[in-house]
């Protein structure tokens, strides 16, 4: 079966229409192939693409070095279970533990690498009858059941009771209140360094700071979710690097292989033996594609200097952002860490991506009022102003009918 055929995006449509459980909105395009920051339709319409997979493709669409990396490997290993040792596995583990601490485990999503941390957390406390976990308001932490219920937002929570038990949630930046949800059952507290679909809100670092010191003077383990800051998002390798922080356990997915699932937890190394033999697993994860594919992404961003180029750009952005901000008083706040982009309205943020797609720009709204944009991480500095003059624009719009 010819795989690469394009159909029309009508086409495609009709077919899931007929054989695809409509579980997600869709926007009635079908994208087809896409080169850097730049995506084709199945009827050749080009998009600036300011939120490439989601955050996953790190790199861009289909970035040649990891492409090659795929059809090298694809040609000599796809796949080997984990009963066997694994070159690239050891590889990529190292590759990540050098630049963060400890040991790795891999998987393939961001749900199932902080099921992952749940469960070490869990089984770190077991011994003294400790299971909670303690997680914040507007984070996000994945789909499955234990993820979805660390995921501290009653939308996605509904009619799927009775949810896990061993969770407790906590605003942000509230010490005092983390601090009253502590007790002798609690064993762990997981948030992200920047709470991304929780709208680009990025913590007071003093409160992480607090947060380590309530673990440290309880014996909790302090999991940072990095799915979506992990892999120089941020412009360091992780995001707890922006913080002073270091935490117990990180957890990653989206970017790390460069747009292939893959998942990974990092443990400091006294606590990986929680995770021992028969505990845990995946049967995909840390294969040979996924790993080969995450080599060749994180020796992109170092060949490439990507690092300095994210908090480059990032500089860049927060003075353009700023600058509209005092034009524009729809604009509540603007948050940047990194390519993690916040631009908080004082309108619902919905309106601002259908009409960036017209002019053929992707961006993504969250959390009512938030304009969210995740660029490549080598994303030119001229495709960001392009995309920024775009998005300016639309603002522009937006407060201009507002006012009519
Ligand atoms: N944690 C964070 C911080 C995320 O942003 C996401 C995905 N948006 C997840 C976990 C879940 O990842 P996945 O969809 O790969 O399970």
């Amino acid at each position: 079966m010819d795989t690469m055929m394009s159909l029309s995006s009508q086409d495609t449509i009709e077919l899931f229409d007929q054989f695809v459980i409509p579980n997600y909105t869709r926007y009635p395009v079908s994208l087809v192939e896409g080169s850097g920051s730049w995506v084709t339709d199945a009827e050749g319409r080009r998009f600036l693409d300011l939120f490439p997979g989601w955050g996953c493709n790190i790199l861009g669409y289909s970035p040649p070095g990891v492409v090659e990396a795929i059809q090298g490997q694809a040609a000599r290993l796809i796949h080997v279970p984990n009963t066997w040792y694994i070159e690239q596995q050891g590889l990529f583990a190292e590759f990540l533990c050098s630049r963060s601490f400890g040991k790795a485990f891999f998987c393939n999503s961001g749900a199932e690498a902080n099921e992952a941390a749940i469960k070490l957390a869990r089984l770190h406390g077991s011994a003294r009858g400790r299971y909670r976990t303690i997680t914040f308001e507007r984070g996000f932490h994945g789909r499955t059941l234990g993820a979805l219920t660390a995921t501290a937002q009653p939308k996605y929570h509904e009619g799927l009771g009775p949810l896990m038990a061993g969770f407790r949630y906590s605003p942000i930046d509230d010490l005092d209140a983390v601090r009253e949800l502590v007790d002798n059952e609690t064993c762990a507290v997981m948030i992200e360094p920047v709470q991304g679909e929780g709208g680009v809100r990025i913590p007071d670092p003093a409160f992480l700071q607090g947060l380590r010191d309530i673990c440290d003077d309880n014996d909790l383990l302090l999991i940072f979710d990095e799915v979506q800051t992990g892999m120089g998002r941020t412009g360091t390798w992780f995001g707890y690097q922006q913080t002073g922080v270091t935490p117990d356990v990180i957890t990653m997915a989206k970017g790390v292989a460069g747009g292939v699932a893959c998942g990974a937890l990092i443990a400091q190394e006294e606590i990986t033996g929680d995770l021992r033999p028969g505990m845990h697993a995946s049967t995909f994860g840390g294969n040979s594609l996924a790993m080969a594919a995450g080599l060749a992404t994180g020796a992109i961003i170092e060949q490439q200097n990507l690092l300095q180029h994210v908090v480059e750009n990032a500089d860049h952005v927060r003075q353009r952002l700023t600058t509209l901000q005092s034009q524009l008083p729809i604009i509540r706040e603007v948050r940047v860490c990194g390519m993690m982009i916040g631009i908080d309205l004082t309108i619902p943020s919905a309106p601002a991506v259908g009409l960036c797609m017209e002019r053929g720009v992707l961006i993504n709204a969250t959390q009512e009022t938030v304009v969210r944009l995740l660029p490549a991480l080598n994303v030119s500095r001229e495709d960001l102003d392009e995309g920024l003059d775009t998005v300016a624009e639309v603002l522009q719009q937006m407060a201009s009918q507002r006012q009519e």
